[in-house]
């Protein structure tokens, strides 16, 4: 039985068209044909300053309701998009707002005490 999955309404993202943060609202999701909403299905963001859509997979993103603690970066776990996660260089939280695939991914993230301090940092290394 397929896991269900419910993804949050809204998310901070990345825009690669507006190059900064945004809210995104939750569009839809693109399923195969008659089947169920997993954690594999795809779930279309709209950016709310251009519109352009942003698609991710459900192990991509949190999900609904989302109350996990915050997490310690390290290069070895995977992180989720709209996760907040500590990391020893900076002294407050970052929001994971975006992630790029390859091997090893990267997740994107933002830290709002720097004005416009985007970094990014490998994730999921030797998974
Ligand atoms: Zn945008």
């Amino acid at each position: 039985m397929a896991v269900m999955f419910k993804p949050v309404r809204s998310l901070m993202l990345y825009c690669r068209y507006c190059r900064k943060v945004v809210p995104a609202e939750f569009d839809r999701v693109i399923t195969a044909e008659k089947a169920d909403i997993d954690i594999n299905s795809l779930f279309d963001y709209l950016c709310t300053n251009c519109n352009h859509v942003h698609t991710f997979s459900g192990i991509d993103i949190i999900a609904e309701p989302h109350s996990e603690p915050i997490r310690d970066y390290a290069i070895n776990k995977r992180f989720l998009i709209g996760e907040k996660l500590s990391h020893p260089s900076f002294e407050i939280p970052g929001l994971i707002v975006g992630k790029e695939p390859g091997r090893p991914s990267s997740i994107i993230v933002s830290f709002a005490s720097r004005k416009g301090s985007i970094k990014k940092f490998v994730e999921n290394f030797g998974g």
